[in-house]
C-alpha cells in the first residue's frame, strides 16, 4: 500500500501513453469544450477549461488568513477539545455564496473536478506555510482525506474529501493516503440531519478506526487531515482522537470553510 503522489496521480490522468498509441484525449476534451462550454458555476459565465469559478467570483469567496495565530483561534472554537497541532481553513462559508455552490456541486452533482480545483486553489496559498513544515529526521506531512463510510461512497459516487486531496497533492508536491485513516461506522448526514451539539459527536465517536499494519509504516510522519466544511469539527476532531491515540504525536487539520457561527 503507498501512499499517492499528486503530481504521479496528475500524470495519471493526463497522461502519457505508450509508445505508438496516439493519445485522442486532449482532442477529445477540447471537441467537448466547445459542445459544453464550461461555466463559472457561481455566475454560469464562460471560463477557461478546467475552471469552476470565473475571476469575479472568485474575489467573492472570503480569504481567511493562512496564519498560525487564526490556526490558535479555530482549534479554540472546536466543540470539543482537540490534540490537533494546528487548523488552518481556506474561506468563509456563506449561505448562498459561491462556495456553497461549489460544495453542493461537489457533493451532491459528483463534480469530482469541483474539488480538485478548490484543493489546488487551497494549495497555491500554502506555499512556505508552516501547515506543510516538517522536521528534518520526519518525511512530509502526509495528506489524509476524512473518509466516507463504503455505503455512503456508493451512494455519493466518490469521496469529495479524496478530491479536495488530489488537488493539493498535486499543488504542494506531498502525497496522500486512504488505507491509514478509515471510517468502520455509518453515519447519518451531518448536514442533513438536526442533530445538536452533543449529538453530533455522540453520532461520530467511534466512527473511525486506524489500520495499525499502515500506522507502523507511517509511525512519526506529519499528519494532515482534509475536509470540505467543518462546522462544530465533531467529525475531524474524532478523526484526531483516533490517530492520537494511534501513536501519532503531529496530527494537523486543514479544510476548505467554515461558516463563520459555529
Ligand atoms: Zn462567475
Amino acid at each position: 500500500m503507498e501512499a499517492v503522489s499528486g503530481r504521479d496521480t496528475d500524470t495519471a490522468h493526463n497522461g502519457c501513453t505508450s509508445q505508438g498509441e496516439t493519445d485522442m484525449r486532449p482532442l477529445i476534451s477540447a471537441f467537448l469544450d466547445v459542445l459544453y462550454p464550461p461555466l463559472c458555476i457561481g455566475c454560469g459565465l464562460r471560463v477557461r477549461p478546467h475552471d469552476v469559478l470565473c475571476v469575479r467570483c472568485i474575489r467573492e469567496m472570503l480569504n481567511l488568513p493562512l496564519s498560525m495565530e487564526v490556526s490558535t483561534l479555530h482549534l479554540a472554537s472546536l466543540a470539543c477539545a482537540c490534540d490537533a497541532t494546528m487548523m488552518l481553513v481556506g474561506w468563509e462559508y456563506e449561505d448562498g455564496g459561491v462556495l456553497e455552490r461549489c460544495i453542493h456541486a461537489m457533493k451532491y452533482r459528483r463534480l469530482h473536478q469541483v474539488g480538485e480545483w478548490l484543493g489546488r486553489l487551497l494549495g497555491e496559498g500554502l506555499v512556505g506555510n508552516p501547515l506543510l513544515d516538517h522536521n528534518p529526521a520526519t518525511e512530509r506531512p502526509l495528506l489524509l482525506p476524512v473518509p466516507l463510510h463504503r455505503i455512503k461512497r456508493i451512494e455519493r459516487g466518490y469521496n469529495q474529501a479524496d478530491a479536495i486531496c488530489r488537488g493539493l497533492a498535486y499543488e504542494c508536491e506531498l502525497e496522500w493516503d486512504h488505507n491509514l485513516l478509515l471510517r468502520t461506522r455509518y453515519t447519518t448526514s451531518q448536514s442533513a440531519s438536526r442533530l445538536d451539539r452533543d449529538e453530533r459527536q455522540a453520532n461520530v465517536r467511534k466512527a473511525f478506526t486506524v489500520n495499525g499494519l499502515r500506522a507502523e509504516q507511517l509511525r512519526g510522519r506529519p499528519l494532515i487531515i482534509v475536509d470540505d466544511l467543518v462546522t462544530t469539527g465533531a467529525t475531524i476532531g474524532a478523526c484526531v482522537d483516533v490517530l492520537i491515540q494511534s501513536g501519532f504525536s503531529d496530527v494537523r487539520i486543514l479544510a476548505v470553510a467554515r461558516p463563520p457561527r459555529h
